[in-house]
């Protein structure tokens, strides 16, 4: 049976009731998209709803929209479910829970009944290959489903080792502290070097909002600005469009940015631990996944901001324990603020930057050893992609596209509100390294970036 149809404009709106009224579940909700059906449910009151079918099948975009995810729950105490929702899917077999000994504990009575569960020591826990072989290792053979229940390490863990067995992988975050969940590569060290590796999407998302809203405050926090970034990777995106032809759906990025405006406005809630506020938040992390696979790229979830939080883990500008939202969020602060700037030229002169292309002799001083990883990064460099006279004519559409992103004193009050920590100093790295920052990272990726394309800029 075709459910109704939903705008994604309806989201929070009566569109909710009549999906509840549809399938007769409280706090359930369903999508159909045309082929197969998404679910989202819950805590109740505020419903979540992803890519209505008017995303998946025609985007005005031109292009064909596909997921893979076939559930989404977001709800409290969905965890003990996962058998009833593995059967719903028809997925059958041996199903192993893997954790870390810290998750494991969390979880409490919320553990789902599995056949096997394999608790990983959390100390020193990394995605490498040492704990790739320990859960291999230990994994008994007849497993079809593993379960990652955990943040992003056990996730992605998890998701490669479920990718070399050719079996299923379930995502069940524990804390709202990143945006990988959905996703289908996973970030590794692999023998020293951090890699992004082939891996597998979950067929089901079971996000428990009684566990992930008792999770360490400084955990949502990161996810916080995780999510804030996108304010900046967005407009890169759009701007790559408008300077390249690159491929750019509006679609996508209105989805994306309706969940960031969602999680902005919900920092109090988060304060007092309020569901609805964990819902929002997690539920923009998982779009931003979903995002990734609708684009068939990290364009909806990646720019300049996670270019700088990327040359600070490389630790050529010093050491950082922060986690990954938190250099994102201080990667956008950084962003917004010269965003900004730029984008109070009324017009521009833009020639080819003195660096271009790119030579060793001008990263070296910088990158080291690692230089030539850069120079093979940017083999093609992407700016000869942009004509200095484009650029110039149409610099007052990309100054409406700045205009749109928040300003730097208000996402700077909004990470404020939640103790989050917003300065290089505040993460470990001195502020002597601010300029090093804006005029190296953009290398770090060969993706055109606003702040890539200011080297044009006179
Ligand atoms: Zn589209
Ligand atoms: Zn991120």
């Amino acid at each position: 049976m075709r459910a109704p149809r939903c705008r994604t404009e309806d989201f929070f709106g009566p569109a909710v009731k009549a999906y509840r009224e549809f399938i007769g579940r409280e706090r359930t909700l369903i999508l159909y998209n045309g082929s197969e059906l998404i679910v989202i449910a819950d805590t109740g009151g505020i419903g979540m709803i992803i890519t209505p079918e008017d995303f998946l099948l025609s985007c005005e975009c031109g292009r064909e929209h596909k997921v893979s995810i076939k559930r989404i729950v977001i709800e409290r105490n969905c965890l003990p479910a996962l058998p009833a929702h593995l059967a719903e899917l028809g997925i059958s077999g041996k199903i192993c829970g893997v954790y870390d000994s810290n998750t494991y504990a969390a979880a409490g009575k919320l553990r789902p009944q599995t056949d096997y569960d394999i608790v990983l020591p959390s100390i020193n826990l990394h995605a490498d290959e040492r704990a790739v072989k320990q859960l291999t290792d230990s994994m008994p053979p007849d497993v079809k489903v593993l379960v990652a229940v955990g943040g992003g390490t056990i996730h992605d863990i998890t998701r490669y080792s479920a990718a070399q067995k050719g079996i299923c992988f379930v995502s069940a975050p524990t804390a709202a502290s990143v945006d990988g969940f959905a996703s289908s590569v996973a970030a590794m060290t692999w023998k020293g070097f951090k890699v992004t590796m082939p891996a597998a999407a979950p067929v089901l998302i079971l996000a428990d909002i009684s566990i992930i809203s008792q999770a360490p405050a400084y955990l949502s926090v990161s996810g916080v600005g995780d999510i804030l970034g996108k304010y900046i990777c967005l407009a890169d995106w759009k701007i790559a469009g408008i300077l390249t032809g690159e491929y750019y759906c509006d679609g996508i990025a209105r989805l994306m940015e309706k969940a960031v405006n969602e999680v902005r406005d919900c920092c109090e809630g988060l304060k007092r631990g309020d569901s609805e506020a964990f819902v929002k938040l997690t539920y923009g992390l998982i779009l931003s996944g979903i995002a990734m696979q609708l684009s068939g790229n990290s364009r909806p979830a990646s720019g300049a901001e996670h270019h700088i939080s990327h040359f600070i883990e490389m630790g050529i500008v010093g050491s950082s324990d922060a986690l990954h939202g938190e250099k994102v969020g201080v990667g956008t602060l950084i962003c917004a603020k010269r965003y900004h700037e730029l984008g109070a030229k009324q017009a521009v002169k833009a020639k080819r930057p003195s660096h271009f292309p790119l030579t060793g002799e001008y990263l070296q001083p910088v990158y080291g050893s690692m230089t030539k990883g850069v120079l093979d990064e940017n083999r093609h460099d992407v700016l000869a992609d942009v004509d200095p006279t484009v650029l110039e004519e149409k610099w007052p559409e990309i100054a409406g596209i700045i205009s749109k992103i928040p300003a730097y004193e208000q996402l700077l009050e909004i990470l404020q509100s939640i103790s989050a920590r917003t300065t290089l100093a505040d993460i470990g790295i001195s502020e002597t390294k601010y300029e090093t920052i804006l005029e190296y990272s953009p290398y770090m990726r060969a993706r055109l970036t606003l702040l890539r394309v200011s080297k044009m800029l006179e």
